[in-house]
């Protein structure tokens, strides 16, 4: 099966910047999901097979609990952590390899360290929009994930005999993690000949879907259960979703970050569903709520994410933030619903 993304004069231009680096960091966008990880780490675990010794993952901030089992992880740097040493990091690089985001805003803080670096950029992702100013953009928002076209990129420069069963996990735990599990973004049958070239490098599929999805503590899945029981709200006629949690939620099951991961998912459930939306209180930042936006049966999100919650990000999985209150999140909310309610009110046959 033919893997290749690029043309033969890209192929050549990733060759010349990946001979010529010596220092490279890689990083990814804020809050880390399994995706930004386990490509972050695959790119790494490459890189360091090609003889580059001095290859560092700065992340802007934590990485949830259930990727920490991630081969790599521990030598991941955390720039809310340690800002001297990231800016330190990038200033000395000599390629900056931006992972899995497509604008240098999608870093948060650790962005002015990242736009300091005089280092060529290379940009490996698959959202809509790639920034402009990288070097080498390798932009596949038809990919299911940063980690396939790692794996691509990897098989393409001949990597793949000496593929280490570490770096085949990060890519495989990238891969079903930003399908749901190889249930959305994942019909196209070269994921499934790339997850059989997985498998011979040893990994165990069950093993790691055990690690990331069965990772809840007892109150996480409380708290969960709580929300879909008393806090969802969905209109029926426009089959849309919402939730809000406040602070209050999050303190009464003690809250910790990762606990809500996906939940935005589970609205879909609902027969015939298009659009199901997150309204979460920031935990660190005053009248701060984090949105998280997903779409199916033909409704696309990603417009409104971007036109209504500062944000975007794919097609039927986006996000984005809003300086209010839950209560006036709430109202941004019915708005964009009603703005949108043509498309959203006709029936899935
Ligand atoms: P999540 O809901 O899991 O936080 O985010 C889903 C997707 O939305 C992410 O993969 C990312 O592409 C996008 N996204 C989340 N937050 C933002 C944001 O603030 N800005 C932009 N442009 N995209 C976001
Ligand atoms: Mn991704």
């Amino acid at each position: 099966m033919d893997l290749n993304l690029l043309k033969e004069e890209e192929l050549a231009s990733l060759r010349q910047l990946l001979t010529t680096a010596k220092n490279i960091v890689i990083c990814a966008h804020r809050a880390p999901d399994g995706d930004a990880m386990g490509s972050s780490l695959a790119w790494m675990d490459y890189l360091n097979g090609t003889g580059k010794t001095n290859v560092k993952v700065c992340m802007p901030d934590a990485t949830p609990d259930f990727l920490h089992w991630l081969p790599g992880s521990n030598a991941v740097i955390r720039y809310d952590r340690r800002p001297r040493e990231v800016e330190r990091i990038f200033k000395e690089a000599d390629l900056v390899c931006c992972l899995d985001f497509n604008q240098p805003s999608r870093v948060d803080a650790m962005q002015e360290a990242l736009e300091s670096s005089e280092a060529p950029r290379l940009l490996i992702d698959h959202h809509l929009d790639p920034d402009e100013g990288c070097a080498l953009a390798i932009s596949r928002p038809d990919m299911s994930s940063t980690s396939e076209i790692v794996f691509r990129l990897i098989c393409q420069l001949d990597g793949f005999e000496t593929m280490t069963r570490q770096c085949a996990e990060c890519i495989y735990c990238g891969m079903m993690t930003d399908t749901g599990g190889f249930t959305y973004n994942s019909s196209r049958p070269e994921i499934y000949y790339i997850i059989g070239q997985l498998l011979t490098k040893g990994i165990d599929k069950d093993e790691i879907y055990n690690r990331v999805f069965h990772n809840y503590s007892t109150n996480a899945l409380r708290l969960r259960s709580h929300i879909i029981l008393n806090k969802m709200k969905v209109v029926e006629e426009l089959h849309a979703s919402y939730y809000t949690v406040t602070k209050e939620d999050m303190t009464q099951f003690h809250f910790v970050k990762g606990d809500m991961e996906g939940l935005v998912n589970i609205p879909q459930q609902i027969k015939g569903l298009k659009l199901s939306i997150s309204l979460r209180e920031d935990t660190e930042k005053q009248n701060t709520v984090l949105v998280s936006l997903r779409s199916c049966n033909g409704f696309h999100c990603q417009p409104m994410a971007t036109k209504f919650f500062n944000g975007g990000g794919h097609a039927d999985a986006a996000g984005g933030k809003l300086n209010c209150t839950l209560e006036e999140a709430e109202q941004v909310v019915i708005k964009a619903l009603l703005y949108y309610k043509d498309q959203l009110k006709t029936k899935v046959l």
